[in-house]
């Protein structure tokens, strides 16, 4: 059974007073390092080779005190096997395209929850998208950025609403959350798909442009609620 699920993502995260930073999980992760692999034999048509560099370096930036909201020191590890790895990090070629997300999504993260505790996290990351009627490959900078943002959701962090924040811009989509209960100890697995819209505003589209896509995103997830045509 698929319960499908949308949160009151937007307002409810924009509700948060200022000093308030909204947090998924404050302490997802229940042993250190965190493991995480970086998938470069499953690689999509236009992946470049120094994209996993860009993933290395967000690592670090995380491990270095990131953006300072979070309430512990991460510290990674990588693998070389999916089966050792807390977080599976991997790219496609167009997220619209190859797993139907919504027009603009740049990337998500699926972490898997246990009764508090983050088990696993997958981070799925595009490698370009269309721009009018053109393929647009993401750059080197822009990826990092992205995976920066991922995996600050990797480690429990949810969506800013300061501009200036690598957690930002917030588009909170919570699908596919299904309980299932586990034989023995039972705990309540959860999953969320928090899907990113964040690369629009690193990629030289307008912001204007970038609200309209976000807000047509929107609609079609929430409704047109004002009756906006
Ligand atoms: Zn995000």
């Amino acid at each position: 059974m698929i319960c499908l699920f949308i949160s009151a993502g937007i307002q409810g995260v924009y509700a948060l007073e200022d000093t308030d930073y909204p947090v998924l999980v404050s302490m997802p992760w229940d042993h250190s390092p965190v493991t995480v692999y970086i998938d470069e034999v499953n690689v999509p048509e236009h992946y470049s080779p120094t994209y996993s560099e860009q993933v290395k370096l967000a690592m670090e930036y995380w491990e270095n005190g990131g953006n300072g909201h979070l309430g512990y020191d991460p510290e990674f590890k990588l693998v070389d096997t999916e089966s050792e790895a807390d977080i599976y990090l991997m790219w496609v070629e167009n997220l619209e395209k190859n797993t139907g997300a919504g027009n603009g999504v740049a990337g998500f993260t699926r972490p898997y929850e246990v009764n508090g505790k983050y088990v696993r996290v997958d981070i799925v990351l595009e490698v370009g998208d269309y721009q009018g009627y053109a393929w647009r490959q993401y750059g080197d900078a822009n990826m990092r950025e992205v995976a920066k943002h991922e995996l600050g959701h990797a480690l429990g962090l949810g969506h800013s609403t300061d501009r200036r924040d690598i957690m930002y811009p917030t588009y909170d989509q919570k699908d596919n959350v299904n309980p299932i209960l586990v034989e023995k100890t039972r705990p309540f697995i959860y999953f969320a798909v928090i899907a990113c819209l964040f690369i629009i505003s690193f990629s030289g589209i307008n912001w204007l442009r970038y609200r309209g896509k976000r807000r047509s995103l929107e609609n079609k997830l929430f409704g047109d609620k004002n009756g906006r045509s």
